[in-house]
């Protein structure tokens, strides 16, 4: 039972510049190139609540995923 499937394995590099990760084979930072250093502490700061974001909704789902273990540990106790 998978919901997530898996990201398919890559090499990553980490950006000197923003400190975010792009794929290594790429020569440019998928992330800040092309940006002005305005435009870059716009992004991180927009990419940090995106982080947040995302990082809260994986605790939802943990949370529903634990109930519904408990759920059908509850069902199979029950019968
Ligand atoms: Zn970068």
């Amino acid at each position: 039972m998978r919901f997530i499937p898996a990201p398919p394995p890559e090499a990553l590099k980490t950006c000197q510049r923003c400190n975010l990760q792009s794929p290594e084979k790429t020569s440019e930072c998928t992330h800040c190139a092309g940006l002005s250093d305005a435009e870059l502490k716009d992004y991180l700061k927009r990419h940090q609540g995106q982080a947040e974001a995302s990082s809260k909704l994986g605790q939802y789902f943990a949370l529903a995923a634990a109930l519904i273990f408990t759920l059908l540990v509850l069902s199979i106790l029950g019968n």
